[in-house]
C-alpha cells in the first residue's frame, strides 16, 4: 500500500539524539563525499483534488538512504548540501530524476489511462542556492530536453525569500521558462517575512499554504478566516492553491468548504517510491470522503 513505501523499512535518523557539531561534521564529509548518483533516491508525494481524490500531479522529495544513520530527511541535509554548494548538482540531479518519471507517468495515462485522467505534473524543490545560479536556466531546459517532458508538466518550487528583492536578472530568467510553459510555485506559503507584492512582480502560478496554516484549520474561527483569506487572494490573482499537509477528513471537507481545491498530506498518501507512484498513476483515487461511492473497479 501507497502508506508503507519508501519510509518505513528505513529507521529516521535524528541527529538531535546525537552529538551536535562533531555530528553534523561527519555528516557534512558524508555527504561532500558522496556520489549522488548512488547515494540519494527521490520519493513523490501525489497533489491531490481534494473533493475526488484524483492525483494531479507529484511532488519531488529526495532522501539520503544511509548504512549506519537509517533514512536521512531532507531538514538534516539540505542545509549542509547549501552551505557546501552540494546543492547544485544535487538539485540538478532531482530535477533529472524527478523528469524522467513524468514522463513515464505521461506514457502510462497515454497508453493505459482512461480518457479522463490526465497525466501528473512533477513539483520539484529548488533551493535559494540553486535558484540564484548562474546556470540553473540551463540546468531546466537541459532536463527538459534529456527527458522530452512537456514543459507544461514540471513545476518549480520556491519559497518567498528568494523572491524578497526584485531582481531583474532572475525575473527574466523565470519569464524565460515561463515561456516555455514551465510553472513556478510558492512552498510553505505564508511562513517568510516578504512583502506580497512579489506575486504581482514575478511569474507565480501555485501557492502552496503551509501545513503550520492546515493544522492550526480546525483551532478557531480566525485560524479558517486566514486560510480561507489565502485561498481568495489567490483565486482573485488567478493563482492555484494547494494545502499542504492534510492529515484529516476534517480538514479536507474545510478546504473544500472554502473553495480551495488541491491538497497533499499522508491522509492521501505519503512520499512513495518512483515504482509506487508509477503504480499510483494508474490506481483509483486517494482517500475518498467517506460516504462517496466508490470508484469503479479497473482492469
Ligand atoms: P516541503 O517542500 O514543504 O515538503 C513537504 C514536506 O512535508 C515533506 O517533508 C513531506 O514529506 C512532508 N509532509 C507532507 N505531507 C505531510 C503530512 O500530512 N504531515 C506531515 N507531518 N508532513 C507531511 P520532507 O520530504 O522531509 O521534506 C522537507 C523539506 O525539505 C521540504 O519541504 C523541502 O523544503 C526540502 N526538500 C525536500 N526535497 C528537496 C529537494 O530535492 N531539493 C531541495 N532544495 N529541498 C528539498
Ligand atoms: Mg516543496
Ligand atoms: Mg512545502
Ligand atoms: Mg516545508
Amino acid at each position: 500500500a501507497a502508506k508503507t513505501a519508501g519510509k518505513r523499512q528505513w529507521r529516521h535518523y535524528h541527529p538531535e539524539l546525537q552529538s551536535g557539531m562533531a555530528e553534523r561534521a561527519k555528516l557534512q564529509e558524508g555527504l561532500d563525499s558522496s556520489s549522488i548518483e548512488t547515494s540519494f533516491m527521490v520519493l513523490y508525494q501525489p497533489i491531490v483534488e481534494l473533493t475526488s481524490g484524483r492525483i494531479v500531479g507529484f511532488e519531488a522529495l529526495v532522501r539520503w538512504p544511509h548504512s549506519t544513520r537509517g533514512m536521512v530527511l531532507p531538514e538534516q541535509f539540505i542545509r549542509l548540501a547549501e552551505e557546501s554548494g552540494q546543492i547544485v548538482p544535487l538539485g540538478a540531479w532531482v530535477l533529472d530524476q524527478a523528469a524522467a518519471e513524468a514522463v513515464r507517468w505521461e506514457d502510462s495515462v497515454l497508453h493505459h489511462g482512461t480518457a479522463d485522467r490526465n497525466a501528473p505534473y512533477v513539483s520539484v524543490n529548488v533551493s535559494p542556492r540553486q535558484f540564484r545560479d548562474e546556470d540553473f536556466p540551463n540546468v531546466v531546459r537541459r532536463a527538459l530536453q534529456l527527458s522530452g517532458i512537456e514543459p507544461s508538466s514540471l513545476v518549480l518550487e520556491l519559497t518567498e525569500s528568494v523572491l524578497m528583492y526584485n531582481d531583474e536578472r532572475i525575473l527574466a530568467e523565470m519569464s524565460s521558462l515561463t515561456d516555455l510553459g514551465v510553472r513556478f510555485a510558492i512552498d510553505d506559503f505564508g511562513t517568510g517575512y516578504s512583502s506580497l507584492s512579489y506575486l504581482r512582480e514575478f511569474p507565480i502560478s501555485i501557492l502552496k499554504i503551509d501545513k503550520s496554516f492546515i493544522d492550526q484549520l480546525g483551532r478557531s474561527p480566525e485560524q479558517y478566516a486566514l486560510v480561507e483569506g489565502i485561498t481568495h487572494l489567490a483565486d482573485t490573482l488567478g493563482l492555484t492553491v494547494i494545502a499542504e499537509g492534510v492529515e484529516d477528513v476534517r480538514q479536507q471537507e474545510s478546504l473544500i468548504s472554502m473553495g480551495c481545491r488541491l491538497g497533499q498530506g499522508y491522509l492521501f498518501a505519503e512520499p512513495v517510491s518512483a515504482e509506487e507512484a508509477q503504480h499510483l498513476v494508474l490506481a483509483p483515487p486517494l482517500g475518498r470522503l467517506a460516504g462517496m461511492p466508490a470508484a469503479p473497479a479497473e482492469g
